[in-house]
């Protein structure tokens, strides 16, 4: 007796439900993933802003006025004023003594050091 080698029918659709059910879960989660990572970024650069404020005032007594001339020198990457996510710019409010930087998306705002992620 000889028996035909190789998968039926009905095996090969079954394999292919399993992988689609598998698919099915696994592309939502990776998607909230990238969010989260991309909102974890958007922080990070908050918080390096804030980190060139400081900078910025101890050298000269005062925070920033023009965010992108003054700003330059203490962050690597001048285009990661904006947030990454929804790629708006930051809104930057900076006065002689206080600061206050914000993700116009609502991922956070640090304000004069103090920071605050909604
Ligand atoms: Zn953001």
């Amino acid at each position: 007796m000889t028996r035909n080698k190789g998968f039926t029918l009905l095996e090969m659709m079954f394999v292919i439900v399993v992988l689609s059910l598998l698919v099915a879960v696994a592309i939502p989660r990776f998607r909230g993933v990238r969010d989260d990572a991309e909102v974890q970024s958007c922080r990070m650069r908050l918080a390096n802003i804030a980190t060139a404020e400081e900078m910025h005032y101890a050298k000269h007594g005062r925070y920033t006025e023009n965010r992108n001339s003054d700003l330059t020198p203490y962050l690597k990457n001048i285009d990661r004023l904006m947030c990454p996510k929804s790629k708006e710019p930051y809104i930057i409010a900076a006065t002689d003594s206080t600061y206050k930087v914000s993700c116009p998306s609502g991922h956070g705002h640090i304000d004069e050091g103090a920071a605050s992620w909604e």
